[in-house]
């Protein structure tokens, strides 16, 4: 599998999903249609699937005008208010493109209906993926928008982080800098963090996405997915782990980082 990383917007990212032995391939959260169809033509793969994690218009908001450009294509996500939605999927749902098998992981919380999907190794002929729309950043999570800590636990800790420590993940948003600021700031004795933050400013300063991380580097240096660590535990002044996904997000929902 080839994965392209296409910035859309301000700071968001589409992926181009590239089954290498069949030349098919799938676009993770298309906003903008126009750049698709273009690396679609210079890559000159043939585009089949639509690959929605959530409804918000900076993820979904290209797929009416997408599957005009080209016609036929199947638009999976897990909530109906995604535009041109035509396979709607649930936790453990398989797809196919090509011969990549992928996995609907059900997350709700950033919104109810949110879906990451997830490649394992034996799909892609070597390292597992895992695309995380708004639930997991790198550094971070989204915001609860739909839904509660309860919930964001789930989805960090049983479901994603129970993927293989070597999944790649990538991420729907470049936040990157401003999240390990704020993890920075719940443990400043974590030498993974600031060795990120010098490796994400000297990518940055190139131009460079920080995207992907590891699963392995998520659980080194992304609080929220440290809230079984005593140091986090006690910058959050709890001692059960969900209280403490609370309280750093709604921490994190004012956190002024400086980068
Ligand atoms: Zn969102």
């Amino acid at each position: 599998m080839k994965v392209h990383i296409i910035p859309a917007l301000q700071d968001n990212y589409m992926y181009l999903l590239v089954d290498e032995s069949s030349n098919e391939a799938a676009i993770v959260d298309p906003v903008n249609p126009s750049k698709v169809v273009e690396i679609v033509n210079q890559e000159n793969v043939k585009l089949t699937t639509v690959l929605t994690t959530h409804h918000h218009w900076d993820h979904a908001g290209g797929n009416e005008e997408l599957v005009k450009l080209v016609p036929g294509l199947a638009v999976y996500g897990g909530d109906n208010r995604i535009g041109a939605l035509n396979k709607k999927v649930s936790h453990g749902d398989k797809l196919q493109v090509g011969n990549l098998e992928i996995q609907c992981l059900f997350t709700p919380c950033h919104t109810s209906g949110h879906i990451c999907y997830y490649l394992p190794s034996s799909s892609v002929n070597g390292q597992s993926a895992v695309f995380t729309g708004d639930t997991l950043f790198q550094g971070g999570c989204g915001r609860f928008f739909e839904g509660t800590a309860d919930q964001m636990y789930h989805a960090l800790i049983n479901v994603l982080g129970a993927l293989p420590d070597d999944t790649r993940v990538y991420c729907g948003h470049e936040y990157s800098l401003q999240n390990l600021a704020f993890g920075l700031y719940v443990e400043p004795n974590n030498e993974f963090v600031s060795k990120r933050i010098s490796w994400a400013r000297e990518q940055r300063e190139k131009s460079q996405p920080t995207i992907p991380s590891l699963l392995s580097e998520e659980k080194q240096f992304n609080p929220f997915m440290r809230v079984h660590e005593p140091s986090v535990q006690s910058h959050a002044k709890q001692t059960d782990p969900i209280e403490t996904m609370k309280s750093l997000r709604t921490e994190k929902d004012s956190f002024k980082a400086n980068v």
